[in-house]
């Protein structure tokens, strides 16, 4: 089931899709609700970013690969930061690059959708409070980075969280290619199997810290090939299964 958010006359709502088509979603999409019937075409709808969490965690160097053309060392343990959910923007909106910063660079990455609350989650439980998958891009101020240290301003930009297009419900991320184009150049391609702590020990680990709510977002990190975004530039993120997320990148000024 894919899953949208949309503006209905001004105000948001959940939907889902069929086909073409968008249906609204009746009541709490994370406890009870209802799928009415689909009756606007999806040209016709505003689109939302798919998620409304309270927290988007977020895990760096989860590939070998991105850790090595940083020249880090693989974390023993996760590595855990917040982007604060301002940061959130949807499909085909615009990524703002700040007067404060040279140096942004996208990062295609899976994230998982809370469906429930959950706190010191065993590992072989964690599908359990799996909502359903989407598409973000950790959009990173790359020198900001290094020169604070803590990551909060680097990482916490608004329009440095795109998400969407749909969150799926039915997705399996045992082995689905991340591929990132910019401006039809491809720039990142790697499957999710080659993250080095799976989805069920980030979760395990987060909410051995913080209670997971529904609706929650976890950004499970992005594979080699980050780089530099341009005033002009068209960013397209696809993983197979949950479509593609694309956003185009402006200047400040
Ligand atoms: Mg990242």
């Amino acid at each position: 089931m894919k899953f949208v958010r949309y503006l209905e006359i001004e105000n948001p709502v959940w939907g889902w899709i069929y086909e073409d088509k968008v249906g609204k979603v009746d009541g709490d999409l994370f406890s009870k609700y209802r799928r009415l019937e689909v009756d606007t075409d999806t040209s016709k709808i505003q689109f939302l970013p798919p998620v409304k969490p309270s927290k988007i965690i977020c895990f760096g160097r989860n590939f070998a690969s991105h850790a090595l053309e940083h020249e880090v060392e693989v974390p023993e343990i996760p590595l855990i930061f917040l982007k604060p959910p301002s940061s959130i923007i949807g499909n085909n909106d615009q990524i703002i690059l700040p007067p404060q910063t040279n140096y942004v660079e996208h990062e295609a990455e899976l994230a998982v959708v809370i469906g429930k609350k959950g706190r010191w989650i065993d590992p072989d439980e964690a599908e359990n409070y799996i909502f359903g998958f989407t598409i973000a891009n950790d959009v990173t101020a790359r020198d900001l980075q290094s020169l604070d240290g803590q990551w909060t301003r680097a990482k916490g930009f608004d329009t440095f969280c795109p998400i969407g297009p749909v969150v799926e419900t039915e997705f399996d991320p045992a082995d689905a290619l991340i591929t990132c184009k910019v401006n039809n150049q491809v720039r990142q391609m790697a499957s999710t199997r080659d993250m080095i702590f799976p989805i069920e020990k980030l979760m395990a680990f987060c909410s051995s810290i913080m209670t997971l709510e529904p609706g929650d977002v976890i950004l499970t990190g992005t594979p080699a090939g980050v780089g530099v975004l341009h005033d002009g530039d068209i960013i397209e993120i696809e993983i197979e299964g949950l479509g593609v997320l694309k956003n185009s990148v402006k200047s400040f000024y």
